[in-house]
C-alpha cells in the first residue's frame, strides 16, 4: 500500500501556519467488542458539554441504511440527535470551526484519505475519535487502521467475549466461504462470530481440512 500520509508540500499548501495539537483515540479490537459504543459515548459526552460533532460512516457499510446502530441495539442520533454523515472518502471535507469533535465509524473501509484527513482535522486543534477493526477475520492488518493506530495519542483495545470458550475475544471469525481476491463481506453475527486466539486459531485450523 502506498505510504498514506501527505507530503510536506501538501501539507504547507492546506494547512495555515496555526497548527494545533489536537487528540486522536482510536478504538479497535474485533467486532461486536464495543468499539461503536465507544463512540457514541464519546459523542454523547461531546454533546453534553455543547459542542458540535461530526460523524462519518463508509457507504460500504450498508448493514443499518444510514444508521449508527451498535450490536446491542444503541442508535446514535436517537440517543444522542447526531446523524451520521454517509461518504464514500475524505477527499473534500471542510470542517465548520465550531465542531467540537470528529468521530469516524468503520474506518478499516475507508481509503488512505482518511489518514492525510485525520492529520488534518488533527493540526487544526480537533479531538478525534476513530473505531475501526485491527485485523480481518484472516488475521491481517485491515486497509488503513495500522497508520491510524500510529498516529493515535490513545490507542483503546477493546475486546468481545468469545463465543466459543467465554474468555476475551481478540479475533473476528468469519463463517462464510472465504472470498476470492476480498476481504470485504458485510454482514454480521450470521457470518461473523468474536472468538479468542485459541479458538479461532482451531477453528481455522478446521477450516483448512473442510
Ligand atoms: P463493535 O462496534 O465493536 O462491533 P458494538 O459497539 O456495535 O461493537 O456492540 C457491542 C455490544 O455487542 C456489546 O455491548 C454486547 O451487548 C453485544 N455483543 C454481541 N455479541 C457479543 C460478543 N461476542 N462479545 C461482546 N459483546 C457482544
Ligand atoms: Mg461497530
Ligand atoms: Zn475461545
Amino acid at each position: 500500500m502506498r505510504f498514506p500520509l501527505m507530503s510536506n508540500e501538501e501539507r504547507n499548501n492546506r494547512v495555515s501556519s496555526n497548527v494545533n495539537t489536537g487528540h486522536l483515540t482510536v478504538y479497535t479490537g474485533p467486532m461486536f467488542s464495543g468499539k461503536t459504543e465507544a463512540l457514541i459515548s464519546d459523542v454523547r459526552r461531546t454533546s453534553l458539554a455543547r459542542r458540535k460533532v461530526l460523524f462519518f460512516s463508509p457507504e460500504v457499510d450498508t448493514r443499518h441504511q444510514g444508521k449508527i446502530i451498535s450490536h446491542q441495539g444503541q442508535d446514535l442520533e436517537n440517543q444522542t440527535g447526531i446523524r451520521p454523515v454517509i461518504i464514500k472518502d475524505f477527499d473534500d471535507i471542510t470542517l465548520p470551526p465550531s465542531v467540537g469533535l470528529i468521530a469516524i465509524d468503520e474506518a478499516q473501509f475507508f481509503g488512505p484519505d482518511v489518514v492525510s484527513a485525520v492529520e488534518l482535522f488533527l493540526q487544526s486543534g480537533r479531538r478525534v475519535s476513530v473505531a475501526g477493526l485491527d485485523l480481518d477475520s484472516k488475521g491481517a492488518p485491515f486497509g488503513v487502521m495500522p497508520f491510524l493506530l500510529g498516529l493515535a495519542d490513545e490507542v483503546v483495545k477493546c475486546k468481545a467475549v468469545c463465543m466459543d470458550c467465554g474468555e476475551p475475544a481478540t479475533r473476528t471469525y468469519c463463517h462464510a466461504p472465504p472470498l476470492v481476491n476480498s476481504t470485504v463481506l458485510i454482514g454480521s453475527s450470521e457470518i461473523y462470530q468474536a472468538m479468542c486466539l485459541k479458538c479461532w486459531f482451531e477453528n481455522r485450523q478446521m477450516d483448512d481440512f473442510r
